[in-house]
């Protein structure tokens, strides 16, 4: 088989955002890999990368209807692409606008789905999606028999490619039908800040931080760690009202793999470490030494946070000035 893969951009930000990469580097790996051709599929009018990880074609579908996420009309689109341009696979990132929108497309092509995947391999069956169950504690080969094959891949899981080539951009016009709905508030990373399944830092706030009117204090960490860093917290703490729920972390909540995890006032309960357990390092401060949380840390902190947070806080703003020096 040679197959036709197209690589589905994260449709939000003027560029592509890096979760984008990783799914272009996903694509260009699986043609290698089946001999078949990559494409990046950008939609929306947006301006396209002027170099990409080894993909065949750059498709940007210019219509003014894909400026704003909306459900069905890039449902309608990306279906009708995979149709023309005879898809046998497509991939994106399982990021929330990612398992919305290929759930809708496989719909329309009445095709499966392998949502929140961690990697493929190719076998003589065909491509072969793992995909972790049970808060991590199993993989599940999948298998998807129907044609195109649908998946989604789980951020920060394959690395974006660092070689790339020019992108040979071809630019598409398709008629977009009205949209019968609407995204009126974006669950998206809090402003300024990236995502929490594409940040590289996430600062984790849990019942341990009494109340809303403390988070000024995680706050201020993610400040002095910098731009790629963010803000998450446990299911009590979205459920309390006191975080928006785009921020809990879990096996209910979003799967993250940061490089570094930075839990505060979490206990550290098995469905919590179900969203984490991805992270490269975990670094957790608790003033029980007891807690669960330390079971899989990298690093303990034995401590109330009130006084290690602001601590921490202040050595690492001391350290950046002193790198700027
Ligand atoms: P707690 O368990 O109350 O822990 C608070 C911690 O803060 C304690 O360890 C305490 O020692 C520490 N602490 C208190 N004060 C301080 C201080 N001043 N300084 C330092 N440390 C302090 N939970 C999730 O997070 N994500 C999920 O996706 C999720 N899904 C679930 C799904 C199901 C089906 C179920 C049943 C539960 C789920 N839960 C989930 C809930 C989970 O079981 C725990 O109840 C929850 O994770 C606990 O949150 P927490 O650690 O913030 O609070």
């Amino acid at each position: 088989m040679r197959p036709t893969i197209l690589a589905v951009a994260e449709p939000s930000g003027e560029h592509p955002l890096p979760v984008s990469f990783e799914t272009f580097t996903a694509a260009a790996m699986l043609a290698a890999r089946t001999g078949g051709r990559a494409e990046a599929l950008i939609l929306g009018p947006k301006a396209p990368p002027s170099t990409v990880p080894g993909l065949d074609k750059t498709v940007v579908i210019d219509n003014e209807t894909l400026s704003e996420y909306s459900p069905d009309v890039y449902a309608a689109v990306l279906a009708h692409l995979a149709r023309t341009r005879k898809a046998d696979v497509i991939l994106m990132a399982a990021t929330a606008t990612g398992k919305d929108l290929m759930a809708r497309a496989a719909e329309l092509l009445d095709a499966s789905l392998a949502q929140d995947c961690t990697g493929f391999s190719v076998e003589d069956r065909g491509i072969v999606f793992a995909r972790p169950l049970y808060g991590g504690k199993m993989v599940a080969d999948v298998y998807v028999k129907t044609q195109p094959v649908l998946a989604t891949l789980r951020p920060r899981n394959i690395l974006p490619g660092t070689e790339r080539v020019p992108a040979d951009v071809e630019v598409v016009q398709v008629d977009a039908p009205a949209p019968r709905v609407t995204v009126e508030t974006d669950a998206a990373g809090p402003a300024g800040r990236p995502d929490v399944t594409e940040a590289r830092i996430v600062v984790s706030g849990g019942r341990g931080m009494q109340g809303p009117q403390h988070w000024s204090i995680l706050e201020a960490l993610v400040d002095a760690l910098g731009p790629d860093a963010t803000l998450a917290c446990s299911l009590p703490v979205s459920n309390l009202g006191w975080r928006p729920g785009s921020e809990h972390v879990g096996q209910t909540g979003r799967t993250i793999a940061p490089d570094l995890y930075i839990a505060c006032g979490i206990s550290g309960a098995i469905q919590h470490v179900a969203g984490i357990s991805g992270s490269k390092c975990i670094v957790a401060i608790n003033k029980d030494p007891e807690a669960p949380i330390f079971k899989i840390a990298d690093y303990a902190i034995v401590g109330d946070l009130f006084d290690v947070v602001p601590a921490l806080t202040a050595a690492i703003s001391e350290l950046r000035k002193r790198d700027f020096h």
